[in-house]
């Protein structure tokens, strides 16, 4: 298994396919994407051996991520390379769902086991007017319809907004009563772009900590190999609740995850300038070894923390440019 510096162990790998998104969330991309739609992001084949790269050195996860993954035409294919490549026992993806509904089966279909889904509201003035998109029905039947497929994990990801949706607490908990549905709230992060944006909305996550508890929810302990998340349950309830609080003490000492851009630079970290290009590695079968060594020794680079509770965000202005 990969290790860095500090003993951690990386079985996760987060892809990004694409940095194009089709939404405009007002804290990520408030103005819509601005980049080059027709870069060339990572083909079929370089994800394939960027994969079983990573596979032969023990990872077994690999989450689809953007950008938007679902704008890719090429997704379902996608999913099954990396799906088929021996060793990975899991593949997830996050999608803010625009095209759940009409293409949910296909993923499943071709390898897809886990399904985060991004919903900030379910009001749908306020889905609205956070994404730039008067879709929350469709999304939410969209997951009414994985819910039927038997993936082995659905999350909804909402992240904390202060004054925007961190009244709504409740409704989002009624919602998980009687659905096996994870809720992830994500603290808001600070990213070069959004400092403003920040300084208004940031929720620290210790106010959800103590409204869950008011509520009667209760805290998993956490597993050994288990990432950043915080989890919670309620004996109530069918679903759980998560927490990534990443400006919390210690959050990076549970990290367990890599990262690959779409133009194909490993990524230490979502924050922070490290990180290298893999792409001319990734061209021939043969060049299996060389791109072996070098993730390995760009591991013993990464460091201990992100540094973002002092506002360092590093090389990142957002994070649809790195699979957030
Ligand atoms: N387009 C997909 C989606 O909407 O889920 C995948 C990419 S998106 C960058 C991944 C996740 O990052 C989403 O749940 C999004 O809400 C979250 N996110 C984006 N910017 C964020 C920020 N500044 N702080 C916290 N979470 C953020």
């Amino acid at each position: 298994m990969l290790e860095d510096r500090y003993g951690r162990q990386f079985p996760y790998l987060r892809l990004s396919i694409t940095d194009v998104c089709n939404f405009q969330c007002n804290y990520c991309l408030p103005n819509g994407y601005q980049g080059d739609a027709h870069a060339a992001f990572l083909r079929a084949d370089e994800i394939r051996r960027l994969v079983t790269a990573f596979a032969e050195l023990g990872m077994w996860k690999i989450r689809l991520t953007g950008g938007e993954p679902s704008v890719r035409k090429d997704l379902p294919e996608l999913i099954a390379t990396v799906a088929t490549v021996p060793g990975i026992r899991r593949v997830a993806m996050t999608t803010n769902g625009y095209k759940l509904r009409q293409q949910v089966s296909s993923w499943r279909a071709a390898g897809l086991d886990s399904l985060n889904v991004s919903v900030d509201s379910l009001d749908p003035r306020l889905f609205a007017s956070i994404t730039g998109h008067d879709k929350l029905q469709d999304i939410l039947a969209g997951i009414e319809q994985a819910l039927t497929l038997d993936f082995s994990s659905i999350k909804l990801n909402a992240v904390l907004l202060r004054g925007l949706n961190d009244h709504q607490l409740d409704a989002f908990l009624d919602w998980l009563r009687s659905r096996r549905v994870s809720m992830r709230f994500i603290e808001l992060m600070q990213t070069g772009d959004n400092a403003a944006f920040f300084d208004r909305h940031h929720v620290p996550g210790d106010e959800l900590v103590r409204s869950l508890l008011a509520r009667g929810w209760q805290e998993l302990a956490r597993t050994q190999d288990g990432g950043p998340a915080r989890e919670f349950f309620h004996p109530d309830y069918h679903g759980r609740v998560g927490l990534i609080a990443p400006y919390s003490k210690d959050f990076c000492n549970t990290c367990n995850r890599l990262r690959v851009t779409a133009m194909g630079d490993l990524r230490l970290c979502l924050f922070g300038d490290a990180g290298t290009t893999l792409r001319d590695l990734l061209q021939h079968d043969d060049q299996r070894l060389q791109l072996k060594t070098r993730i390995e020794s760009q591991l013993q680079l990464k460091l201990r923390s992100h540094f973002l509770q002092d506002g360092n965000t590093g090389a990142t202005p957002h994070l649809a440019s790195c699979g957030g």
